[in-house]
């Protein structure tokens, strides 16, 4: 069957799109930021809902930059408005580890950095820590072990588009996610954290996926602004690419994604296949 909407393949990025990652990439955000932080350091109040409110920011697609921002910045703040105020302001400085360096010096910026890494990829891989990371193992359990998938591969291919994913993780990472997924994808299928120029907000991903896919119109799937950026670039590049964001109904992810331009919201990645399906009004 044929999409309504004509597309011609899908382009999906993984977190937050085809895993629940909730308690494995933002719960080892939340706590390496946690071990590695400077007194008052971060309490109990502080929750996965600041590690999304920092990622609305922008520029923090890479966890461990995310990880690290909370670390240094945390301490100073304190959760609910103070903490969303900030990460506006970082917003308004261009977001990412370029924003947090201007608030908290070079320095800071790269001490955290270093220290919350090794903490993080040892809670996240567990006894595959040095498989992953090639870093002696501490933890019985990884927190990847909690990713749950959010499509089964029927539903992927019941879509009737040829598809590609476009992450921000490892090649190591997107392999132990594929494996919860229980896909196999052919190589030129995956574009994951391999070189500089493959990090969103940059456009080469998508593009190189499209032509990989043999792709004009495709729809790009992602949970965060930074995704969307990468459409809009690769747009700005001459694909005919669109998005649709996966985001909670009425909350401020879903809110962001709107006004940045966003042609649909749906809170999981099956409500976007089905929105995909519709007639266009
Ligand atoms: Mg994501």
């Amino acid at each position: 069957m044929t999409p309504a909407r004509g597309f011609d393949a899908l382009i999906l990025d993984m977190d937050g799109v085809l895993l629940d990652t909730r308690r494995s990439f933002t719960l080892a955000t939340l706590l390496s930021a946690r071990a590695c932080a400077q007194r008052p350091g971060l309490g109990e109040e502080w929750s996965a809902a600041e590690v999304e409110r920092l990622r609305l920011a922008g520029g923090f697609n890479n966890d461990w930059d995310a990880a690290a921002a909370l670390c240094l910045l945390g301490p100073r703040s304190r959760p609910g408005p103070a903490w969303n105020a900030l990460c506006e302001k970082l917003s308004q400085g261009g977001g990412g580890p370029g924003a947090v360096r201007a608030l908290a010096g070079d320095g800071c910026w790269e001490r955290a950095r270093l220290e919350v890494e090794p903490v993080f990829q040892r809670l996240y891989g567990g006894p595959r820590a040095f498989e992953l990371y090639g870093l002696e193992p501490s933890e019985k359990r990884g927190l990847h072990e909690e990713e749950a998938p959010m499509v089964t591969p029927a539903e992927l291919l019941e879509a009737g588009l040829p598809y590609g994913i476009f992450t921000g993780r490892t090649r190591e990472e997107a392999k132990l996610g594929l494996d919860r997924l229980g896909l196999a994808l052919p190589p030129e299928r995956l574009v994951c954290d391999s070189e500089p120029r493959f990090r969103k907000p940059r456009p080469d991903g998508l593009l190189a996926l499209a032509e990989a896919l043999g792709a004009r119109r495709p729809l790009h799937v992602g949970d965060t602004v930074d995704d969307l950026r990468s459409a809009r670039a690769a747009r700005e590049a001459g694909l005919a690419v669109r998005f649709a964001g996966v985001a909670p109904e009425g909350g401020e992810a879903e809110r962001r994604l709107r006004a940045e331009g966003a042609e649909a919201v749906r809170p999981s990645l099956r409500a976007v296949l089905t929105w995909m399906k519709e007639e266009e009004p």
